[in-house]
């Protein structure tokens, strides 16, 4: 059978953190004019980065680089104490893009470290808000990557240990090494609701009604993008041959041999415009169809930082 049918996975694509990191940017490169500085990719996608930089963002990862009086924007993964004091002492304007989501695990994090709790966080070492998380506390967070790490970690103390998560894993894998902590460590405080955002929920959910259904899943999403990798790894798992794109141009015709119908999605940095360019691309290959899977409608929003919202005086 010839290739047929493309199916869109619902919800993909941006959330609502990622919507609100760009628009910072985009505002106060109209607010304040370029160069707008931003530590770290702004949100992990190389189209969005790229067209970012082409309108006056200068992308940094060391503080020194910014000329003092800069504006400086924090990108939606977050940043640590360390970077925060650092930012503030030479004098930048500075606008938070942290997800409102990941700044709520630095308020739990603050909050119960007050009341003496250490901290397991379940992450992946060397990830930006992995790092913003640890970050905002100079002791006692200790990363847990899998269940060998649960069985060797040694807190200092158990009678207030508190866990919490990265907002990009894999559902799954977090439940399993979530139950390996709980079997250690019974009374672990975990939070009130899951630190999984619910954009990654909703895309991971998305993919498990999709694979099935599809004969190979095509993810667009930049190989930095941690919820983007998740989604290729999870159809992967559940059989369906599954490929990560940063573009349509990495498109392999060999993919589609055999195939009559092709899953598409996104990561929650990647935008809409190039899911479109691959839809097109696979057209071209020979797909005549195009249907949207059922899915959750999210309405999630945030509110835009003081100093860039509509209405302010400039
Ligand atoms: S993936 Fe989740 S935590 Fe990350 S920016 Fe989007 S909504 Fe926020």
């Amino acid at each position: 059978m010839p290739l047929q049918e493309v199916v869109l996975a619902e919800p993909r694509g941006f959330c609502a953190g990622v919507d609100r990191a760009i628009e910072i940017v985009e505002r106060a490169l109209r607010k304040f004019g370029a160069p707008i500085y931003v530590r770290h990719e702004i949100v992990h996608n190389t189209y969005v980065v790229n067209d970012l930089k082409a309108r006056g963002a200068v992308f940094i990862e060391d503080l020194a680089e910014v000329p003092p009086g800069a504006t400086l924007v924090f990108s939606a993964h977050g940043v640590s104490r360390a970077v925060q004091q650092e930012a503030r002492a030479r004098g930048f304007q500075i606008f938070d893009a942290t997800c409102p989501l990941v700044s709520k695990v630095h308020v739990e994090v603050a909050k119960l470290a007050q009341e003496g709790y250490e901290f397991l966080m379940i992450g992946h070492k060397g990830h930006p808000e992995v790092e913003g998380t640890m970050g905002q506390l100079d002791h006692g967070i200790h990363l847990i990557e899998d269940v060998d790490d649960v069985a060797r970690v040694q807190p200092a103390q158990t009678d207030k240990l508190a866990v919490v998560t990265q907002t990009t894993l894999s559902v799954d894998d977090a439940a399993h090494i979530l139950a390996a902590v709980r079997a250690r460590f019974p009374q672990v405080r975990e939070p009130k609701q899951q630190d999984i955002c619910y954009a990654t929920q909703n895309r991971q959910d998305a993919v498990k009604l999709l694979s099935p259904q599809v004969d190979v899943l095509i993810v667009v999403g930049s190989p930095t993008s941690s919820n983007s990798n998740r989604l290729r790894e999870l159809a992967a798992k559940l059989g369906t041959p599954a490929y990560m794109v940063d573009s349509a141009a990495e498109l392999q015709s060999a993919w589609f041999e055999g195939v009559t119908r092709v899953g598409l999605t996104a990561g929650a940095s990647a935008p809409e415009v190039l899911v479109q360019q691959v839809l097109e691309r696979i057209k071209a290959l020979g797909a005549t169809a195009v249907r949207r899977m059922e899915g959750v409608q999210e309405t999630v929003k945030f509110p835009l930082p003081k100093g860039l919202r509509l209405g302010e005086a400039a």
